[in-house]
């Protein structure tokens, strides 16, 4: 202490180190880009900010993947990361693009629809910030993200969330939450542009059918299922009854509760002619009493808590030794919104939407994830998500 000045240099030089230290992995992880294979149906990529200019230039932008069938017919949408700490659904709209092709009407594919959250990361909970997807060409790298948008994008927040245009008071955290935030608006916080941004979609191209990729943990009662507000509820019932006898999951009809505001299957539904379904697979990661956060538990689903609590009837979902892997739980989801579209082409031949090229549920469970993704360095149309 006989030189404070040179002490308060070091511990200056201390605390400006950790914060590099610290800070440099979230830095890397936020400019880190996941590469995307325009696959054979894919005939045009538009932006999220076509539709809500003021979007434009920033990290909540994100990429419409747009397959325009061979024929004519009706039109569907389909939203991954809207939590992106969800990632089934970002893998199943990744292996659309890669692979679909519409025979049928048109198909929109976004696979970073909350492309803040995928930028985010939650280190009080120990995430990863990357997870890789083993493929014949190497392991394909993706972000993890966060529920909600990052506050570098969108700060700061309210003390109460009030809802547009209902007005319901919702948590301060909802307001970077992409299924609060919709309808939406074109000039309201910047999650709701997101949300407008896409209903402007649906309501200007007149899409048929939407499709809202999510996973929910293992412990909370709507997982494992498809949640349909009223006017959905026919088409998903065939879908689940379907996929239950022909591929052998499980995947329930949830209803749309019409007091709770914000959320995809409800304001879709309500403020557009579209059909809204919320797809929720299994995911052990996000439940709260598991081991540490790891890359192979958010993988395999795998974990000895979960496993005991099953043993006392404590999960809404069936669970053993086999966890609940990745390439099921995105089986599930492209079998089932691949049902859904074939039971609204049977109740609606005029506006068929048909697709081919996608594999199904036994083919994931076969093969895994990484058989379907195509390699970035093959291919010239290369989008970066
Ligand atoms: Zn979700």
């Amino acid at each position: 202490m006989n030189n404070p000045k040179s002490v308060k240099i070091v511990l200056a030089g201390v605390v400006a180190a950790l914060a590099v230290a610290g800070g440099w992995p979230l830095y890397k992880h936020r400019h880190f880009r996941v590469p995307v294979v325009a696959g054979p149906g894919v005939t045009k990529v538009l932006k999220l900010s076509d539709f809500v200019p003021r979007l434009k230039g920033s990290k909540a932008d994100a990429d419409v993947f747009v397959l325009e069938g061979r024929e004519p017919g009706g039109k569907a949408l389909f939203l991954a990361n809207t939590h992106a700490n969800e990632p089934a659904g970002l893998l199943a709209c990744v292996i659309l693009v890669e692979n679909a092709v519409v025979e049928k009407g048109t198909v929109y594919v976004v696979p970073m629809f909350n492309a803040s959250a995928s930028r985010n990361t939650k280190p009080g909970d120990g995430y990863p910030l990357y997870f890789d997807v083993p493929t014949d060409w190497g392991a394909k790298r993706f972000r993890m993200g966060n529920r909600d948008a990052s506050p570098l994008e969108q700060w700061p927040d309210p003390d109460v969330y009030i809802h547009y245009p209902d007005r319901q008071l919702l948590s301060y955290i909802d307001v970077r939450n992409t299924n609060r935030t919709w309808p939406g608006r074109p000039n309201g916080p910047l999650m709701e542009r997101v949300s407008f941004a896409a209903m402007e979609l649906l309501r200007r191209d007149k899409v048929d059918v939407a499709i809202d990729f999510h996973g929910a943990e293992t412990m909370f009662p709507v997982t494992n299922c498809i949640v349909a507000p009223d006017k959905s509820s026919k088409i998903a019932t065939l879908a689940s009854m379907t996929v239950k006898a022909m591929e052998g999951f499980d995947s329930h009809v949830e209803p749309s509760p019409k007091n709770f505001r914000g959320l995809s299957h409800r304001e879709i539904g309500d403020f557009s002619d579209t059909l809204p379904f919320l797809l929720e697979a299994p995911i052990p990661f996000l439940d709260q009493p598991t081991g540490p956060k790891t890359v192979k538990l958010m993988l395999d689903g795998k974990d000895p808590f979960l496993l005991s609590l099953s043993k006392k009837k404590k999960l809404f979902v069936p669970y053993d030794e086999d966890g609940w892997p990745m390439d099921k739980r995105v089986g599930q989801h492209l079998s089932t919104a691949l049902e859904i579209l074939r039971q609204f082409t049977k109740k609606n031949a005029g506006r068929p939407v048909v697709l081919s090229g996608v594999p199904r549920y036994a083919d994931l469970i076969r093969d895994g994830v990484g058989k379907y993704f195509r390699d970035p360095a093959k291919s010239s149309k290369v989008y970066y998500e």
